[in-house]
């Protein structure tokens, strides 16, 4: 990046709509929301968090800058007098970390730093197995968080001592950053790693899986899927179908719990990472690799029915404008879901997108059900597992959905 940290003190003057918005809780600032600046950051450098004050002059806190994405600032503290300097990031660090002690003790893998939710906007770090060693994986998704990285992770290897340190910078929001796609090793040898997750053993590569490698967010509903479908099962081994399961995270633990199941997705590299984890647990899981959509309507067409089915899509509404043709799929394959349940069984339904609201989200399921002609219940309302914290005031922070249905 070659970026030049400047270090006069800049300030940006916000318009109503920008300061009301960081007073209701949100803690972005949009560009056109910025009315001047005293002085001015020369464009493409780096500066030091950026104090922020509304039209009146009355102060809103300490942010940190992009010089090119449309979000152009990110609040650190509502206090513009603090210092955010190494100690104030490593502080939070600490604070992140022990907040997952707290809300995550007995994982195997979890989201130390989810950014925004743990003040550190543009800071994502996982870990995989437990301190000291295991693995940690690191992204930085922002112009600042990106500049400070090499101190972030001295100081995050001081505190975890991890065994493998990777970097995830490969990911598109970068690119709105102006920062360019990044990833690899940064300590360790090797990328694989092994985790026991709800006391099932994976196998993760750092390097080449979705996200930082897998979907931790989902690890509590993984377990309470096994535990409903379970509470559903009715002596027979119980059919069960995972659609979209990636590395078989609900199909493993729906396996587990006793159900003949299959597991089906479009990518084939995923579904050798499923085989190889089914086979690590003594798990016996039929991988499908099919189109969703097609294989749905395949088994509409041949009747086939399952005790439970899993339908976990990857976002279908990737912004605003894409939501009317997203909640069209998401009603569609619910639909077809829906027929696939046997009268008794359970249909457990995730979105991961924010822009699909959880009431638009139960609207679509409702229409589905109706469609459907099949009388559904709410057994459980879930969102994602709380090492992935919702910041109140930031509504894109509850971005996963999912819903445990009892179908009739
Ligand atoms: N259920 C998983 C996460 C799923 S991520 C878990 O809990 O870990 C979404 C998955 O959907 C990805 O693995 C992707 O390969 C798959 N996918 C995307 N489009 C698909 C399609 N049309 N048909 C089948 N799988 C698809």
């Amino acid at each position: 990046m070659g970026a030049i940290q400047v270090s006069v003190q800049f300030t940006a003057v916000l318009n109503q709509h920008g300061a009301d918005r960081l007073r209701g809780g949100h803690p972005w600032v949009y560009d056109s929301d910025v009315l001047g600046w005293e002085p001015e950051p020369p464009p493409g450098t780096h500066t030091a968090p950026v104090i922020m004050r509304d039209r009146r002059g009355r102060e809103l806190g300490l942010a940190d800058f992009s010089p090119h994405s449309k979000i152009r600032l990110r609040r650190l503290s509502g206090n513009a007098g603090e210092r955010a300097e190494r100690e104030f990031f490593r502080q939070r660090l600490v604070q992140a970390i022990a907040y997952r002690r707290r809300v995550a003790p007995e994982a195997g893998a979890c989201r130390l730093v989810s950014s925004e939710a743990d003040g550190l906007p543009g800071l994502i770090v996982d870990q995989y197995g437990r301190a000291p060693g295991g693995a940690i994986v690191v992204q930085t998704l922002s112009w600042a968080m990106a500049a400070r990285q090499a101190e972030l992770i001295e100081d995050l290897e001081t505190l975890l001592k991890p065994a493998v340190i990777a970097e995830r910078n490969d990911t598109k929001v970068r690119e709105r950053e102006g920062l360019e796609q990044r990833s690899g090793l940064l300590r360790g040898s090797s990328p694989e790693v092994e985790a026991v997750i709800n006391g099932l053993k994976w196998h993760i590569d750092l390097l080449a899986g979705q996200k930082t490698g897998g979907f931790l967010d989902q690890r509590e509903n993984w377990a309470a899927a096994a535990r409903w479908a379970q509470a559903f099962a009715t002596g027979e081994a119980l059919p069960a179908l995972d659609v979209f399961t990636y590395q078989g995270g609900f199909a493993l633990h729906l396996a587990r719990a006793g159900a003949r199941t299959e597991g089906v997705d479009s990518s084939r590299a995923a579904l050798e990472a499923a085989d190889g984890n089914a086979v690590r647990n003594g798990l016996n899981i039929d991988w499908i690799e099919a189109n969703a959509f097609d294989l749905l309507r395949d088994y509409e067409a041949q009747q086939r029915r399952f005790g439970v089915v899993v339908l976990d899509p990857p976002a279908f509404a990737k912004s605003r404008t894409a939501l009317a043709a997203a909640a069209a799929g998401y009603k569609e394959i619910n639909l077809r879901a829906l027929k696939l349940v046997r009268p008794g069984g359970v249909l457990v339904t995730c979105s991961c997108s924010h822009h699909l609201h959880e009431s638009h989200f139960l609207e679509l399921i409702t229409a589905a059900a109706a469609d459907a002609r099949r009388m559904v219940t709410l057994l459980e309302r879930r969102g994602q597992a709380p090492d992935h914290p919702v910041l109140l005031g930031a509504p894109e922070t509850a971005y996963l959905k999912c819903l445990i249905l009892a179908v009739h």
